[in-house]
C-alpha cells in the first residue's frame, strides 16, 4: 500500500472540512483534505449559505453591536434542557473570530443578515438583524480549472441552473413583472447566465453555498491544502496513544495517509444510512432528504471504530424542512425544499382532513415538527400547502414558478394539483372537502382583516420578513380566493442531521467516558449540533459547521488552545 504523511488529515469537503483544511494550513501545518465525491462542496454547496454568527465585525460594520450575553439569552430560552452552556459559549466566542479569520487571511468575504431576524421573536433575547452573514457572490472564472471541481447548484433551488439569493436578489426575481427596475436587474442576471452557459456550460455568477464553497476552495487552493476528490476515507489507523492516520481509497488503490497532528472528520453526518435513520428518525421511510447522496455516516461510523460515540439525547435528530418530490419532464425525479413559500401571504398547510395545524410562516423545521406531532395516529406523514390563482403567479409554489413562467407542465405532471373550487381541489388531492371549505372560509374572514387568531402569523419579525411588504394590513395574511385553487403535496425532510459525534468545546471527538479520543476531530454535520437539536435561527447548521471547522484546525494545527 502506498504510504504517505501530513500534519493533518481532514475527511470530507464541504463547509465544515473545507474551513478545518484552510485554518490548519494557514496555522504552519501540512493538510491532506481527502473527498469521498468527484466534486468538492458537499451539501454546503446545495446550501442557502446563510451562517448564524452573533456579535462579527461583518455587525459591527452595520452598525449592530450587541453583547454576546444576548444572543447567549436567546439559545438558553431555545434549546432549553440541550443548552450546553460550555459548549455554546465555545462557539460564541470563536465565531467572531472565525469570521475574522477568513475575511483577513482568505478569499472569503461576507456580506451582513442586517435584517434577518431570529425565529422566535417573541423569546429574550431574540435578535432583529446583524446574527447572520453570507458569502459575497463569487465570480466562479476567478477560480480557474477547478470551477470544474465546484458541485453544480441543486436543481430544484436554482433557475435555469442559476443561484437567487434570499434578500433583495430574490425580491427582484418576485417583483420583476410589476417593477421596471426589477425586471431590468432580472435581465441583467439572465443575459450574463445564459452567456456563462452558453461560455462555460454552468453559472458563473456564484451565490448562495456555491459562493461559499468556491470562496473556501480558492482559499484552499492559495493555502496549499492538498485537495483529493473520489478518494474516500475508509478506515482510520491507531496506535496506544490515538488516531495517528487514515486509509484512503485513491483511484489506483488504497493509500495509508499519517496525519501526525490529527484526524478532522467533516463527512456530512448520516442523512443518506438507511439504518441509522430507521434507529432516529420519526417516519424514517417517509423521510425525503436534501442532503447529498455520499452523506452516508461515514464520520461517524470511523469514529465509533475508535471509540467515538453518537450523540441521542438531541431535541430533533435533523434540521427538518417540509419537502416535495419533483419529476422532471426528463423523467428525474427531485426534492424541493419549501423555505420560502410557506410564509408569503395567502397559502396555508392543511392536512387531510382539511384543517390546519401550525403557523406555516414559522421556521421549516417547526412546520414539519408540528406536523408530525398533528398527524392522527397510523395516518401517512404529509401535508397540503393551498393557494389561489394571485398567490401562484406573484410568488410560485414550490418548483412552480411565478409569472411568466408557465405552470402547465407541473399541472399536467401531477405535481400541482388544481380545482375551480376548494372542493374541487379537495376532490383532486383527496383532502376532506368540508374540512378544507371550513378552514378556508374562516381563515379568509380574519386574513383580510390581517390576523391569525388560530396561529399568529405575522406577529413576530421572522414572520413579517418571510411575507410580503406590499401587503396590508398583515404582510402575511391574505385571503385564498381567487380561482382556480392550487396545493403542492408535502412530506418531510431534512437538510441534514444533527445528532453527530459527541464532541469537546475544541472539536475533539470523545469517547463514551466523556474523554477526548486523541487526535480526532469532528465538525459539521458530523458533530452533534450545537443547538441541541433545536433551529433557534436561519444558518444554525452552517454558522458551528465554519466556525468549529475553525477551531479544529487550529487546534490541530497546533496554533491555540
Ligand atoms: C437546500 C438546502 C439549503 C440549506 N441552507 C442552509 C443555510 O442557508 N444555512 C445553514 O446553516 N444550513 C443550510 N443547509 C444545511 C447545510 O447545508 C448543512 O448542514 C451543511 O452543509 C453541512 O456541512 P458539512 O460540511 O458538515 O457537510 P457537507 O457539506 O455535506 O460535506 C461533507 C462532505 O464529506 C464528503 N464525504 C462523505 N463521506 C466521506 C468519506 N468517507 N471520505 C471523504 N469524504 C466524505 C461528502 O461527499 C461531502 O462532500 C441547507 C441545506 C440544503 C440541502
Amino acid at each position: 500500500m502506498d504510504r504517505q504523511t501530513c500534519d493533518v488529515l481532514v475527511v470530507g469537503a464541504g463547509a465544515a472540512g473545507l474551513a478545518a483544511a484552510v485554518t490548519a494550513a494557514h496555522y504552519g501545518a501540512s493538510v491532506i483534505l481527502a473527498e469521498k465525491a468527484p466534486v468538492i462542496g458537499g451539501t454546503s454547496a446545495w446550501s442557502g449559505g446563510w451562517i448564524w454568527v452573533p456579535c462579527t465585525a461583518v455587525a459591527h460594520r452595520h452598525g449592530i453591536v450587541e453583547d454576546i450575553s444576548e444572543p447567549r439569552r436567546y439559545l438558553s430560552a431555545v434549546l432549553g434542557n440541550g443548552f450546553d452552556a460550555d459548549r455554546v459559549d465555545a462557539f460564541l466566542a470563536a465565531a467572531p473570530e472565525m469570521v475574522d479569520f477568513f475575511e483577513t487571511r482568505t478569499a472569503l468575504r461576507f456580506d451582513c443578515g442586517a435584517r434577518i431576524p431570529d425565529t422566535y421573536g417573541d423569546l429574550p433575547g431574540a435578535g432583529t438583524g446583524g446574527r447572520s452573514v453570507i458569502a459575497q457572490p463569487f465570480d466562479g472564472r476567478a477560480l480557474g480549472a477547478d470551477i470544474a471541481l465546484l458541485r453544480r447548484p441543486l436543481p430544484e433551488t436554482a433557475f435555469l441552473g442559476m443561484t437567487i439569493q434570499a434578500g433583495p436578489d430574490l425580491r427582484a426575481f418576485l417583483t420583476a413583472t410589476r417593477s421596471v427596475s426589477s425586471a431590468l436587474y432580472v435581465a441583467q442576471r439572465l443575459g450574463r447566465h445564459l452567456w456563462d452557459l452558453a461560455r462555460h456550460g454552468r453559472g458563473m455568477q456564484l451565490r448562495n453555498g456555491n459562493a461559499l464553497v468556491a470562496r473556501l476552495l480558492k482559499s484552499a487552493r492559495d493555502a496549499g491544502v492538498d485537495i483529493r476528490p473520489s478518494h474516500p476515507v475508509q478506515r482510520l489507523t491507531r496506535d496506544a496513544d490515538g488516531v495517528t492516520g487514515a486509509v484512503l481509497q485513491g483511484p489506483s488503490g488504497p493509500v495509508e495517509i499519517a496525519a501526525r497532528r490529527g484526524v478532522i472528520l467533516a463527512a456530512g453526518g448520516y442523512p443518506q444510512d438507511a439504518a441509522r435513520k430507521s434507529a432516529s428518525f420519526p417516519h424514517p421511510g417517509h423521510h425525503r432528504t436534501l442532503a447529498v447522496p455520499e452523506a452516508t455516516g461515514d464520520g461517524l461510523a470511523l469514529a465509533e471504530a475508535v471509540g467515538g460515540g453518537q450523540a441521542t439525547d438531541l431535541a430533533a435528530p435533523a434540521a427538518f424542512c417540509p419537502v416535495s418530490e419533483v419529476v422532471w419532464p426528463d423523467g428525474r425525479k427531485g426534492t424541493f425544499p419549501h423555505i420560502i413559500d410557506r410564509g408569503k401571504p395567502g397559502v396555508i398547510g392543511v392536512l387531510a382532513d382539511g384543517r390546519r395545524f401550525c403557523n406555516e410562516g414559522l421556521g421549516y423545521h417547526d412546520y414539519v415538527r408540528d406536523m408530525l406531532r398533528a398527524l392522527p395516529e397510523g395516518a401517512e406523514p404529509m401535508s397540503w400547502l393551498v393557494c389561489d390563482h394571485r398567490f401562484l403567479r406573484r410568488y410560485g409554489l414550490g418548483i412552480v414558478r411565478p409569472a411568466p413562467v408557465p405552470v402547465g407542465p407541473w399541472i399536467k405532471s401531477g405535481y400541482l394539483k388544481t380545482g375551480a373550487t376548494p372542493r374541487a381541489l379537495a376532490t383532486a388531492c383527496g383532502i376532506d372537502p368540508d374540512g378544507l371549505r371550513e378552514t378556508l372560509e374562516t381563515f379568509n374572514t380574519f386574513a383580510r382583516r390581517g390576523e391569525d387568531p388560530a396561529f399568529h402569523r405575522g406577529t413576530t419579525p421572522y414572520m413579517r420578513l418571510q411575507g410580503d411588504p406590499d401587503i396590508t394590513p398583515n404582510p402575511c395574511l391574505a385571503p385564498i380566493e381567487t380561482a382556480p385553487f392550487y396545493a403542492v403535496r408535502l412530506v418531510p425532510g431534512s437538510f441534514g442531521t444533527f445528532a453527530g459525534l459527541r464532541t469537546d468545546c475544541l472539536a475533539r471527538v470523545l469517547d463514551h467516558a466523556g474523554q477526548p479520543v486523541a487526535g480526532l476531530y469532528a465538525a459539521g454535520a458530523d458533530m452533534a449540533s450545537v443547538m441541541g437539536g433545536h433551529y433557534p435561527a436561519g444558518g444554525i447548521n452552517l454558522g458551528p459547521a465554519l466556525t468549529f471547522g475553525f477551531v479544529a484546525g487550529r487546534h490541530a494545527a497546533g496554533g491555540a488552545a
